[in-house]
């Protein structure tokens, strides 16, 4: 009799203790409303076929309908397709998040008789406000945010075989947009395979929805700090201005060209810096000056410098050290094996590198000071004011020798700053003009 009191006993202090957690958890649910994803993997056989799903829940229901929507579209042109054939699906996914919103990337890869078919879809929700959004609501896409993309995609993908006809500027090749910490990505899909494109924020920052984007006016394109220009300094750069303007010395500009050479283009520019007797700096890649030696000779014998703008232009700071010293060693010997001397000059792509990329490298990094942003403009005009409205002794001036208009621009900012007693030097010149000796494992933004 004892012993079932004191198991009765127990029983109620389980029930009470199993009341209370359940209290517990309900009220947890009630408050605790923190957007939450989860995933289960779901399998479905047929005797012809399988489906593979990696099915997202999360904790808004909006949000799941829409994905639902998505793989139900999915399976059901899959199985519209794959009939009495033997098939296979899989429908996965990835996000990326920037701040509040998430990008879900869902893609179904269906192989019906080794055929490869597959299906990509992005669904945005913003977390804060628990609403799923459209693309529209973050960005505004028209011409100009395409001309952007479809010349970020070119340069990124140079080295890639890919088909011409998917960078074309049309909606349907730049809907798949990811939106991650520092970059949009943009996703192409090159025979059923899957390159995504990084693009800065602040290339495209007029085209974001301010509600949800704060990007900062300029990039902080590197973390050396060697070259940072204190408030003193700043004032001994002025006070030398002044000096240069009094005394009517001469001023010096170093223009440089980076991602050729491209053939035409280059060529006009060549004709073009002969004719005023100007000199510039190419910085090419490596990928292009091997098949271009003739040109690259050209350059040297009209007294330009070539520097190094790497192998194939991929972002250094993706890389391994290891990789990313290929990338610039590589060039290096293409170069020498054309002008007899290795570049001492290197650009990195993007201005991105680190300090262990600067000091293994046995290079001099050199930025720039004026950035026409020319790729964007493509407007011989505007890249001509911007160059004549922005520079002062001493700068180095960015450039691509890939458009037209950047050549028309910049040879039309020749000549009228030639009237302002400016002289046209490349890299090495600037450095002694001013007196300065171009140190290895150093970045250098100016010479002033
Ligand atoms: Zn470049």
């Amino acid at each position: 009799m004892k012993k079932n009191n004191s198991l009765f006993v127990l029983i109620i202090i389980l029930c009470i203790i199993g009341i209370i957690t359940n209290i517990f958890l309900m009220s947890s649910n009630i408050f605790n409303k923190d957007f939450r994803i989860q995933t289960e993997k779901i399998t479905i056989n047929d005797k012809n076929y399988s489906i593979q799903i990696t099915q997202i829940y999360s904790s808004d229901e909006i949000l799941n309908n829409g994905i639902d929507t998505i793989i139900n579209n999915i399976k059901n042109s899959f199985l519209e397709e794959v009939k009495n054939d033997k098939g296979k699906l899989v429908i996965d996914y990835e996000y990326s998040k920037y701040k509040d919103i998430y990008s879900f990337h869902i893609r179904g890869i269906a192989n019906i008789k080794d055929i490869l078919k597959r299906k990509d879809y992005i669904i945005y929700y913003d977390e804060k406000a628990k609403k799923v959004l459209k693309q529209e609501d973050l960005i505004k896409k028209d011409y100009g945010l395409y001309t952007i993309f479809n010349s970020n995609c070119v340069d990124y993908l140079n080295d890639i075989d890919y088909d011409e006809s998917l960078l074309e500027i049309e909606d349907k090749n730049y809907s798949l947009l990811i939106f991650s910490n520092d970059n949009i990505h943009i996703i192409i899909i090159n025979n059923n395979e899957e390159i995504s494109i990084p693009i800065n924020y602040s290339y495209i920052k007029e085209y974001l929805n301010k509600k949800y984007f704060k990007v900062r006016d300029k990039i902080i394109k590197d973390t050396n700090k060697d070259v940072e220009v204190t408030p003193e300094r700043e004032e001994t750069i002025q006070e030398n201005v002044d000096k240069t303007e009094e005394l009517n010395l001469p001023k010096y500009l170093a223009f440089t060209f980076d991602d050729g050479p491209a053939l035409d283009i280059t060529t006009t520019l060549l004709d073009g810096l002969k004719e005023r007797n100007a000199k510039a700096t190419f910085f090419v890649l490596g990928n292009r000056a091997v098949n271009q030696g003739d040109i690259i000779k050209r350059m040297i014998e009209e007294g330009h410098v070539v520097g190094s703008h790497t192998y194939s232009h991929k972002n250094l700071l993706r890389l391994s050290l290891e990789e990313a010293l290929g990338e610039i060693n590589n060039t290096n010997d293409i170069i020498a094996n054309i002008t007899g001397n290795k570049p001492k000059y290197l650009r990195p792509p993007y201005g991105n590198y680190n300090k262990e990329i600067l000091n293994n490298s046995n290079m001099t990094f050199i930025l720039w000071s004026v950035d026409t942003e020319d790729w964007k403009k493509r407007n011989a005009d505007l890249i001509y004011e911007y160059i004549i409205n922005n520079v002062n002794d001493g700068d180095i001036v960015l450039l691509h020798d890939l458009y037209p208009t950047s050549v028309d621009g910049v040879l039309k900012a020749i000549d009228y700053l030639k009237g302002q007693n400016y002289r046209f030097v490349n890299i090495d010149e600037l450095f002694n003009k001013k007196g300065a000796i171009a140190e290895v494992n150093k970045t250098y933004r100016y010479v002033k």
